[in-house]
């Protein structure tokens, strides 16, 4: 699975309280991707979810 956060972040912190395992908030404010965490099969859901829930679609996947 492949994912990043587009420029579209508002800051909100939902993805990273849904995954504090691949989304952390950076020093500019703004969600960044654990790329090497974002690789295990296991928190696929948990980044779907964090996808799904964030509220201005700054989370796109590709499978
Ligand atoms: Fe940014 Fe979306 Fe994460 Fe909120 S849920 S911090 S808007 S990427």
């Amino acid at each position: 699975m492949k994912v990043k956060v587009t420029e579209e972040c508002i800051s909100c912190g939902a993805c990273v309280d849904i995954c504090p395992e691949v989304f952390f908030l950076g020093d500019d404010g703004f969600a960044h991707v654990r790329e090497d965490q974002a690789a295990k099969p296991e928190l696929a859901d948990k980044i779907r979810e964090a996808s799904a829930a964030c509220p201005t679609e700054a989370i796109p996947i590709e499978e």
